[in-house]
């Protein structure tokens, strides 16, 4: 019944939601006197103050400089419960360098305060282990980096890694995986997420080789969870996509030349056409225009269909990021217009209304069914 009651909340907020997290103002901000100009006016609306008044933009959820990690995850945890009953589950993070998407995806350097990723890593494991009983869950990950519209399998040695050629392809069941690339099993979050550090450092490597800064390519990990039920033996496939995507910054702005440019040119190809595909998939389009890049070549079967699709906003508060703060926030409202209020608050009251029939429902209150 609790599960029922999940998904009826997951419907009603639509297969695409859009989040904005606001970071806080860094010390050389503070130091250099300059103010924030981002405000998180309630849970749904964030202000920003441009030369031309105040803007507002409105979102399924704004988090402020004091919303916590565990908060952020909170809001996104039920996501890991869908991929484990079988749906294909995408989560990004979209902003300019230095705006919180690493921070949001993956935590802060040493991981005081881990971010979507390995709290993910460590869920879809505690779920398995509740539901031992009845499903036999298995899982596995591959690992890449998409640089220069060219995809690096992150599970291998760099060297090996820039002699592969890795073909994106899609399965009998319609799961995308990638030609190429190692996809490996593992049984514990504490092997999940050996193999990512292992993918990390592998990362790390490959950047110093190519002289590159992390922040200028697309991070893809993508975690099948294939799970058998013990009773009846039918066999459900989910997919988990976490990406943590190149900054969003433009090219002119960073006055970038020859090499720089062209890397700038292809993460605006990439993350255009991806605004394009969740677009033509968020006004419903006869067409959705996958095949235009090779990241949504990769994300196309977390993106639409039956797939739930998260998407952060990373906004920085300060005024020197004005501009760029509104650029992002316009691509999201692209994303995802949430116009009418009325509908909105609507939406809310009644999600609110599911939470609450849910927290009984966990706290063992009898319940009559309402819906
Ligand atoms: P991006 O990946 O968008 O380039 P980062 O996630 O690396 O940006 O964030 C830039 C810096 O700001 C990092 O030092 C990060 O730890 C810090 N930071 C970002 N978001 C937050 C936050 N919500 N709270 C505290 N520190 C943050
Ligand atoms: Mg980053």
């Amino acid at each position: 019944m609790r599960k029922k009651y999940y998904n009826m909340v997951e419907d009603m907020k639509g297969k695409i939601r859009v989040f904005c997290r606001i970071r806080p103002l860094n010390r050389t901000e503070a130091s250099s006197g300059s103010g924030p100009v981002v405000d998180c006016l309630d849970e749904y609306t964030v202000a920003v103050e441009t030369t031309r008044g105040l803007r507002e933009f409105q979102f399924d959820k704004v988090f402020s400089k004091l919303s916590s990690q565990e908060e952020v995850f909170q809001d996104t945890s039920r996501l890991i419960q869908s991929a484990i009953d079988g749906f294909n589950v995408c989560i990004f993070a979209y902003g300019q360098t230095g705006s919180g998407k690493t921070f949001t995806m993956i935590g802060d350097k040493d991981l005081k305060n881990p971010g979507i990723m390995p709290r993910a890593f460590q869920k879809i494991f505690d779920i398995i282990q509740e539901n031992m009983s009845k499903f036999d869950i298995k899982v596995s990950a591959y690992m890449l980096e998409l640089y220069n519209d060219r995809l690096l399998d992150l599970f291998v040695s760099p060297a090996e890694a820039f002699s592969k050629k890795i073909e994106i392809k899609k399965d009998k069941k319609g799961l995308v995986f990638a030609q190429g690339a190692e996809t490996k099993g593992a049984a514990s979050a504490e092997e999940l997420f050996a193999l990512f550090e292992h993918g990390c450092a592998n990362r790390h490597i490959a950047a110093t080789k190519m002289n590159l800064e992390s922040s200028r390519s697309h991070l893809i990990i993508g975690i099948t969870i294939e799970s058998t039920n013990l009773t009846n033996g039918s066999i459900t496939f989910g997919k988990l996509s976490l990406v943590d995507l190149a900054g969003s910054e433009r090219a002119a702005k960073t006055g970038a030349k020859d090499d720089q440019l062209k890397e700038a040119n292809s993460i605006n190809k990439s993350l255009s056409a991806l605004g394009d595909v969740i677009f033509a998939l968020s006004t419903e389009q006869a067409h959705v225009p996958y095949r235009n890049n090779k990241l949504t070549q990769l994300m196309q079967d977390s993106l639409g269909g039956n797939a739930k699709t998260l998407m952060f906003v990373n906004i920085s508060p300060s005024d020197c990021n004005t501009e760029e703060t509104l650029t992002s926030l316009a691509y999201a409202t692209r994303v995802k217009a949430i116009t009418n209020n009325a509908q909105r608050n609507w939406e809310s009251k009644e999600i609110a209304h599911l939470k609450e029939i849910i927290l009984k429902l966990k706290s063992g209150q009898p319940m009559e069914e309402e819906v």
